[in-house]
C-alpha cells in the first residue's frame, strides 16, 4: 500500500461539550493523491478538516477520541501554526483572504506564516504561472477581486508556501460552472506537477470525483463508502443514494 501523508484514525468530535458531530471517522490520504470527502450538508466534512488543522478549539470543538497523523507524526500536541510549519495548509471555506491587502501582500503574508521566510521571486512566479489572473491584479486590493479571483488567491496563498498537504474546503462554492471547471483544472495540475497531496471537501461531487484519485462519502459523522473515485462516480447506486446525482 502506498504510504499515507495524512491519516485520520477513528476520530470523534464534540462541539460545546454537547453536540457530537464526528462519530469514529477514519480516512487515509496517500502521498501525492487527491482524496475527495463528500456528503450532504451537515455531514461533518468541514469539521473533519478543522480537526486536522487544529482549528476546532476556536469554535469550542474538541476531538475526544482518535488521532490525526501527519507524515508519521501524531498532531495532538502541535498548535495550528506548528502544523502549518509542518507543511499543512487549510484553504478555508468562503475564500478567507485579507481584503485590505493587495494580492501580492496576501501572498507575502502566507509565505511568512508557513515558512517564516520571505517569498522569493520564484515563489511568486510559481503562483502566477498557475493563476495568470492574479499576476494581472497583483497590486489590486484583494477585497475588489471577483469571487473566482478570490478563490484563486486563497489557493495561491496555499501554493506559495509549498505545503505537503492542502486541505481544500468547497473551492466550487458560489462560482459559475465555467469557473469551477477552470479552478479544478488548476487544482489537478498543482497536484500533478507540484506533488501536493490534497484532501478536498466538496458538495459538487462530480467535479471532485473527476480530479480525485479516491473518494470518501460521509453521513452523520462517519464514512459510509469509500473507493477509487472513478468507481464511485460510475456506480449508479452511489450516485443516486449518496451523491444526489441522476
Ligand atoms: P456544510 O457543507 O454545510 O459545511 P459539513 O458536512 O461541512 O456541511 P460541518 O460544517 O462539519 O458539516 O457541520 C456538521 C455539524 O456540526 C452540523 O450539524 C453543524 O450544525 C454542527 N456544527 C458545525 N460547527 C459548529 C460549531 N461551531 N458549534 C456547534 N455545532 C457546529
Amino acid at each position: 500500500m502506498q504510504d499515507a501523508v495524512l491519516e485520520i484514525n477513528n476520530i470523534e468530535v464534540i462541539y460545546n461539550k454537547a453536540v457530537q458531530v464526528l462519530r469514529g471517522l477514519s480516512l487515509r490520504l496517500p502521498r501525492g493523491q487527491i482524496v475527495a470527502l463528500l456528503g450532504s450538508n451537515g455531514a461533518g466534512k468541514t469539521t473533519t478538516l478543522k480537526a486536522v488543522s487544529g482549528l476546532l478549539a476556536l469554535e469550542d470543538g474538541e476531538m475526544t477520541r482518535g488521532s490525526v497523523v501527519l507524515d508519521g507524526v501524531d498532531t495532538a500536541r502541535l498548535k495550528p501554526h506548528e502544523l502549518v510549519r509542518s507543511g499543512l495548509f487549510h484553504v478555508m471555506e468562503g475564500r478567507r483572504v485579507f481584503e485590505d491587502l493587495t494580492v501580492e501582500e496576501n501572498l507575502v503574508a502566507a509565505t511568512y506564516a508557513l515558512t517564516g521566510r520571505r517569498a522569493t521571486s520564484a515563489d511568486f512566479d510559481l503562483v502566477y504561472e498557475y493563476f495568470p489572473r492574479l499576476h494581472e491584479r497583483k497590486r489590486g486590493l484583494a477585497g475588489y477581486l471577483s469571487g473566482g479571483e478570490q478563490q484563486m488567491l486563497a489557493i495561491g496563498r496555499a501554493l506559495i508556501a509549498r505545503p505537503k498537504v492542502m486541505l481544500l474546503d468547497e473551492p466550487s462554492l458560489g462560482l459559475s460552472p465555467l469557473l469551477v471547471e477552470n479552478i479544478f483544472t488548476i487544482i489537478a495540475r498543482i497536484n500533478r506537477e507540484q506533488g501536493v497531496s490534497m484532501l478536498l471537501v466538496e458538495q459538487n461531487a462530480s467535479v471532485a470525483l473527476a480530479v480525485a484519485h479516491t473518494g470518501y462519502i460521509m453521513e452523520t459523522g462517519k464514512v459510509v463508502i469509500d473507493g477509487p473515485a472513478e468507481k464511485l462516480a460510475g456506480d449508479p447506486d452511489v450516485r443516486e443514494f449518496y451523491l444526489g446525482m441522476a
